[in-house]
């Protein structure tokens, strides 16, 4: 939750409006005193209550799209807390300054909506059964996409919702509520076409009524001039505790038959788009139902319209709407699990796992992806067993023989054979023909720093998602007593604009558990610029140097890859930190950012956190901002 809201005093989280003038009034209902609440009806959002003259009320503060926060029409803020303290000072629009925060009773805890209880299941069901993914694969993909995951239960929950009977009709509708008990206030919600119009169907006195819903341009749902909702299930909570304008609350979810599954439409997310579709979306059953439906802009059968007051005419399908599905469907952005390089290939049983590859299954393509001093980088395809996978070839020069070259190859083939994780590029195998070839998982996008350098667009929230991940691979590394040592934006390359993989193991060593160092026997090439005080000292490399280095790759990724030390010598850099001096922090670059690189930086070893504090610090940012 933004800047951990949860933690403050006057934050009551799930409660209604109602409640809310039941702590203001038990506090003393004085001018200014206030309460901070989440809100019900918007995602990610929050509300203020407020007491004056007797008085109460409420204000939406609302999560914008720049993730920033406002009550609507006012001044927008970094986070809750800020839009506070400014309506401490200024009125702005506000019945009076707030005065008075009204805290919790003691021992209460922010109330937690029935939603919350449900996300947990829910995503972890809904990766599972979306991607195939279990075991440390399923963890991972929950822990680098929370955010958008739950964003993406938020919006679909309603499809596992007993009351949600999917794209029936409106004479459907009826005997369902009129079947078994007929309490007064019994609903169930239909789907009425795939531009987000739906009907609530009440029971009333014996007779249903049906409320239609529909989506504005911004994508919100509200019964005609009723209170607007970012999802169906919030809907549903506000009006079965208030009537708000329906003949009485909701009060008990009308089951689907038994077994009948939900038929749904909508349109067809980009992940399950034939460009981007892997063996995962194509086996998961939910999907299949979902392509089959029609996509926007398609003839959908016209649900009977009645006599009904509470039913308006039907509106035909409007290009508002199309319009804003398409937006929706266009700024959707494929989940690192939604490409192929996210499970290893051989996570497939029935792929055979070699560490070596044949030759004639493997199929090089014109162009370089990249070059280093052992040769070139080409781009190709594998024919596996079952697939055929894009790759990238590392193909040592043949004309020097320097037999030194090929053992480093050979070395970093062994590392990269002994990782697996879905943040570091993984070794498919080594060819032996022509030249000495080393197969590797294909990111296209190239070098971070690269990449970034292109595109000064990148928004500070996609530059945390993908450092996040690398830092996810570097705690997977540290975990299995690895140490990197050419850790830099260079040597991460980019699967998609939201997938990061840590390549390189050029230099990379296996250190023993008990030591969990390596002492190098010289000085090398080295990359200076990244190395901790100690690598250069002393020789000593561990996972707490990689962190260090990790800090000089936060502060290349927020500089939008600019050099670090520009214009300085190694050993000017080395005298620099000696006197305790740190680079700069990059030009608006957040401030939590700045403190943890400063922290990778931290001169004493033992002093350095490990990746296993790093990556949730990072984490835990990276929530707050994307929420
Ligand atoms: P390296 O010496 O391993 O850093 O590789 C040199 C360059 O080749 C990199 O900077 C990338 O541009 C490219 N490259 C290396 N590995 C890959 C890969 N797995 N996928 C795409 N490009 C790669």
């Amino acid at each position: 939750m933004a800047d951990n809201v949860s933690a403050l005093p006057f934050f009551y989280g799930n409660i209604t409006r109602e409640e809310a003038e039941v702590y203001l009034r038990q506090a003393g209902m004085n001018n200014g005193l206030y309460l901070l609440r989440q809100s019900r009806n918007y995602l990610g959002g929050f509300a203020l209550s407020v007491s004056n003259s007797g008085r109460f009320y409420h204000y939406t503060i609302e999560r914008q799209p720049n993730e920033m926060y406002a009550i609507a029409g006012g001044k927008s803020h970094r986070c809750p807390t800020d839009v506070i303290d400014y309506h401490s000072q200024e009125m702005d629009g506000l019945v009076c300054l707030l005065k008075k925060p009204c805290n919790r009773p003691k021992n209460m805890q922010p109330k937690v909506g029935p939603f919350e209880d449900l996300k947990e299941r829910l995503i972890r069901e809904y990766v599972k059964q979306t991607w195939k993914l279990q075991g440390p694969a399923l963890e991972q993909a929950i822990i680098s996409q929370r955010p958008q995951l739950e964003k993406l239960i938020a919006t679909t929950a309603h499809e596992k919702m007993p009351w949600f009977h999917g794209t029936i009709t409106r004479e459907n509708s009826e005997p369902r509520l009129q079947n078994g008990s007929r309490t007064n206030g019994k609903f169930l919600i239909r789907q009425r076409d795939q531009n987000g119009s739906y009907a609530l169907c009440l029971l009333h006195e014996g007779q249903v009524m049906h409320y239609r819903i529909d989506k504005d341009r911004t994508g919100k749902l509200s019964i005609p001039d009723g209170k607007k909702f970012d999802t169906l299930w919030q809907l549903v909570e506000h009006y079965s505790y208030k009537p708000d304008g329906l003949l009485r609350v909701l009060t008990e979810p009308c089951p689907r038959p038994d077994g009948e599954t939900v038929l749904i439409g909508r349109p067809v997310p980009p992940w399950n788009h034939p460009i981007l579709i892997t063996k995962k979306t194509a086996a998961a059953g939910i999907r299949t139902i979902i392509s089959k439906l029609p996509i926007p802009g398609t003839k959908n059968p016209r649900p009977p319209v009645g006599p009904n007051p509470y039913e308006t005419v039907e509106r035909k399908s409007s290009p508002v709407h199309e319009e804003t599905s398409n937006r929706m469907f266009r700024s959707k952005e494929a989940m690192p699990m939604d490409t192929e390089v996210y499970e290893s290939p051989y996570a497939d049983p029935d792929e055979l796992r070699s560490s070596t590859v044949d030759r004639n299954q493997l199929f090089l393509e014109d162009g370089e992806l990249g070059s280093g001093n052992f040769g070139t980088v080409m781009k190709g395809i594998y024919k596996m067993r079952k697939t055929e996978k894009p790759v990238a070839v590392k193909i040592l020069k043949n004309d020097d023989n320097n037999p030194s070259v090929r053992e480093e190859m050979l070395r970093e083939a062994n590392v990269m054979q002994q990782l697996d994780n879905p943040y570091i590029v993984r070794m498919i195998g080594i060819c032996e023909a022509e030249n000495l070839m080393l197969v590797m998982e294909l990111a296209e996008l190239g070098p971070l720093n690269k990449f970034l350098q292109k595109n000064k667009n990148t928004s500070v929230k996609n530059i945390t998602e993908l450092v996040h991940q690398v830092s996810m691979g570097m705690k997977y590394l540290e975990e299995h007593n690895f140490v990197h040592r050419d850790l830099a934006a260079r040597n991460v390359l980019l699967v998609t604009q939201h997938y990061a993989k840590i390549s390189d193991f050029g230099l990379s060593k296996a250190v023993a558990e008990e030591q969990n160092y390596y002492k190098a026997k010289g000085h090398g090439k080295w990359p200076v610029k990244w190395y901790a005080p100690e690598c250069i000292n002393y020789f000593k490399f561990s996972s707490k140097s990689d962190v260090w280095s990790f800090g000089v790759l936060m502060w290349e990724a927020f500089s939008f890859g600019q050099k670090p030390y520009k214009g300085m010598k190694g050993n000017d850099v080395m005298q620099m930190l000696e006197s305790g001096k740190r680079m700069e922090p990059p030009v608006n670059c957040p401030t939590e950012m700045y403190d943890l690189m400063t922290t990778c930086w931290t001169y004493k070893v033992e002093e350095r956190p490990g990746f296993a504090v790093v990556e949730p610090r990072l984490r835990e940012y990276y929530y707050d901002i994307a929420q």
